[in-house]
């Protein structure tokens, strides 16, 4: 008790105090540690409690929310009782990732954001992966405020959306979130969906708002989406913040939190496989952590009834179309994982390079995540063998770097399937050809980076595969 005592009185965030609470992380343990501070209280003032429910990097996993619904209601009706205050934040990169986002480019993942009264969510950069005009929709249908202090429009330099929200739950508290996207999204998704706009350094963006917030809340929270080690940086340049909520990197659940300064900085797994909660204890203008706790959703963790009844739409449609018959395999098609110039890999690259006109089709061989059997091919068959969401996109290079490309890879592990290159093929080296290929490889292989990119077909390739078998209709 005489460590409650002292706390309450003490100064802001003593390190002693955080340390003490750094340990608890079960429930049982902190509605105890709870019991003792409200106790104390009752003596001294009136501190207020504010629990906050986050997760990040959603990327479509709809069939996850259900799970995260239930924990969030759960935990709103405990608070409710006990009079402490809950807010839910997401951290950005709600889409690409799942057959419902594609399909409905973040119409399901807003409809549950809304169904669990979502507070506020930061700008990931994936994001912007359906284009600038399909975020602005997405964030017209959303009942909360999309959040960033460092995105600006370059014509005319305004502010893209709201800097920052405050929340004032009681008479007696104001608290202030706001938002920092990633400074590197233009290289982080497709960069013609943000030609328009500027992303400028989070750092100095928050120094400079601080000071406004500060006079006017009593709490200041920073809802991210740029990775672990920018959230760290920002906790150690930004003063006065008392929270940084966070996104981007899919860390691992045993790295759920970071103590930077005595503030929680935080970031939960991706695709919805958990809720992160940490609890502050409210004094007025002093702000002190009282725990953390990541809440992994696994099959012990119930559905909430009303959301499954709202999501369940969007993911049986998809289910069913993925049973759609696309064409037949005439024979089985292997690829496995570090497969070499299998057919299955000749007839992926011969389909870009059919549907951009190229001189060569190319993908990479650990980019095909399966082979296909002899029979029926499904949508749903495609969705798993081109998991990833590749555009397809037109390089032009010399005849020097396919060679290059060709001898580099062949002893590499990431082996390239070719379409249209014959193995004894002589290259004019200096003569430019064309390659078909995935956006992932434009950007990645040194190669292709020494070419330029002639044409971005803004098409996925799993899409221009499926269209090739049902142009084919046996392969
Ligand atoms: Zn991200």
């Amino acid at each position: 008790m005489i460590t409650t005592n002292l706390s309450l009185r003490g100064a802001h965030r003593a390190t002693w105090q955080s340390h003490l609470f750094r340990c608890i992380h079960g429930i049982a343990s902190l509605s105890l540690a709870m019991t003792a501070l409200l106790y104390a209280a009752t003596v001294y003032a009136e501190p207020q409690h504010l629990t906050i429910l986050h997760f990040n990097d959603l990327h479509g996993h709809v069939e996850q929310v259900a799970k995260l619904a239930y924990e969030i209601n759960k935990i709103k009706a405990e608070n409710e009782k006990k009079g402490w205050f809950t807010l839910v934040f997401f951290g950005g990169d709600l889409i690409s990732g799942t057959p419902v986002s594609a399909k409905y480019k973040g119409e399901a993942e807003i409809t549950f954001l809304n169904a669990i009264h979502n507070d506020a969510s930061a700008i990931g950069n994936h994001d912007f992966d359906q284009g600038l005009d399909k975020l602005v929709t997405n964030m017209n249908n959303s009942k909360f405020p999309h959040i960033a202090a460092n995105i600006y429009e370059r014509k005319g330099g305004k502010l893209f959306v709201k800097p920052y929200i405050i929340f004032n739950p009681a008479h007696s508290l104001k608290i202030a979130v706001f938002g920092l996207s990633h400074p590197g999204t233009p290289s982080l998704t497709n960069p013609t969906n943000v030609a328009t706009l500027k992303f400028d350094q989070p750092i100095p963006v928050a120094q400079k708002l601080m000071p406004k917030l500060e006079k006017e809340t009593n709490v200041q929270i920073a809802l991210t989406h740029e990775g672990v080690k920018k959230d760290i940086e920002l906790a150690e340049n930004v003063k006065g913040l008392d929270a940084v909520i966070g996104g981007h990197d899919h860390v691992k659940a045993e790295n759920y939190c970071n103590e930077v300064k005595s503030i929680p900085v935080c970031q939960t797994p991706p695709n919805g496989e958990a809720l992160g909660r940490v609890d502050l204890e409210i004094d007025g203008n002093k702000v002190k952590e009282l725990g953390h706790e990541l809440i992994v959703m696994n099959s012990a963790v119930e559905n909430d009834p009303a959301v499954s009844a709202i999501m369940n739409p969007f993911i049986s449609s998809v289910s069913k179309e993925m049973k759609e018959v696309v064409g037949f395999a005439n024979e089985a098609l292997p690829h496995e994982r570090d497969a070499r110039g299998t057919r299955l890999g000749e007839l992926i690259s011969r389909s870009m390079k059919e549907y951009t006109g190229a001189d060569f089709g190319m993908m990479n061989s650990g980019g095909i995540r399966r082979g296909l059997k002899r029979g029926n091919i499904t949508r749903g068959d495609i969705e798993e063998v081109l998991a990833l969401p590749n555009i397809v996109v037109k390089v032009e290079v010399t005849g020097a770097e396919v060679e290059n490309l060709r001898n580099h890879h062949s002893e590499s592990s990431s082996y390239m399937e070719w379409s249209g290159l014959l193995a004894d093929a002589v290259l004019d080296p200096h003569k430019r050809y064309t390659i078909a290929t995935i956006d992932f490889l434009a950007n990645a292989s040194p190669e292709l980076k020494k070419g330029h990119v002639v044409q971005d077909t803004k098409k996925y390739i799993n899409d221009i595969f499926t269209e090739y078998i049902k142009r084919e209709k046996k392969i």
